[in-house]
């Protein structure tokens, strides 16, 4: 149930400091000398402002963290946010990413080398939400460049359906809270009845595109022409190993949010 999950009457209600610390450096002389050398010297460099800085990717149902620690490293100056439900799992990634973090840190033998460089793992977080209820509450319109959808539950009866995390109301969020034009919605899962479905109701959506086969390959399948973000969730996702393990097939569909028609 939902009752004690806690969301954020808006996406401006949030914390993001608290998520992103070092994307976030204090803004005057009084909080500077409370920070990190580093989001000090960071703050001091570039005037920046706390507000600067938005969440880009989500990873709906990000499970046990794998794609936001994949994810990392191939886009370190995007924020990259996992959105769970389950409270132990959630827990689970939170306490992974701040262990990552620290331990990076205490490695690391010279401070990073530019102020807009930041220390590994920094730009990811996790959060518990029912994303079926909560999307808008967490980002703005036209906010996110690229949502994942890995392994999402099957529910394979049909009365269970509804339980699916694509549908054409969802699509229609999803919608939302992509860029027009730009924004994408990456799905793979081992079930082909539900690949079916996502793409479905995907191509279905008037916001909605399905891209071309040569952007749904991975960079290691196209002497790196095609998406590293491919690659990753079919690499470093919990459920994609496990397909591996298995000798399971993984069915991989990408759509692009199109531009909203002119007003008549
Ligand atoms: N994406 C991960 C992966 O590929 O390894 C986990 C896949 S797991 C099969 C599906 C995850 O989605 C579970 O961790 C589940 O708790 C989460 N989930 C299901 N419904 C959700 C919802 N409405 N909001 C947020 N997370 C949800």
């Amino acid at each position: 149930s939902d009752h004690n999950l806690v969301y954020p009457a808006s996406p401006a209600a949030m914390d993001w400091p608290a998520l992103y610390p070092d994307f976030f450096p204090p803004n005057d002389e009084d909080d500077l000398t409370n920070a990190t050398p580093d989001a000090a010297q960071a703050t001091r460099a570039t005037g920046a402002t706390r507000a600067c800085k938005r969440v880009e990717v989500a990873d709906i149902g990000c499970g046990f963290g794998g794609l936001l620690i994949g994810l990392a490293p191939a886009m370190p100056q995007t924020l990259i946010l996992g959105l769970e439900i389950r409270d132990h799992v959630t827990e689970f990634v939170q306490n992974r990413i701040h262990a990552l973090r620290l331990q990076n840190r205490s490695s690391s033998a010279c401070p990073t080398a530019s102020p807009d460089e930041k220390p590994a793992f920094a730009n990811i977080a996790c959060v518990r939400a029912n994303t079926m209820k909560f999307l808008p509450n967490f980002f703005d319109k036209g906010q996110l460049q690229k949502i994942f959808l890995c392994f999402p539950d099957p529910h394979f009866k049909a009365r269970k359906h509804k339980a699916r995390i694509v549908s054409p109301t969802l699509a229609t969020e999803y919608a939302y809270v992509l860029r027009p034009g730009e924004g994408r919605v990456y799905t793979i899962t081992d079930v082909e009845d539900l690949h079916k479905w996502m793409v479905g109701h995907f191509t279905a959506h008037p916001s909605f595109e399905r891209v071309p086969p040569s952007e749904e390959k991975a960079d290691e399948e196209t002497d790196g022409e095609g998406d590293p973000c491919v690659r990753i969730m079919r690499t470093a996702t919990e459920e994609g190993k496990k397909v591996s393990r298995n000798g399971g097939q993984k069915f991989v569909a990408v759509f692009r949010r199109v531009f909203d028609p002119p007003w008549p």
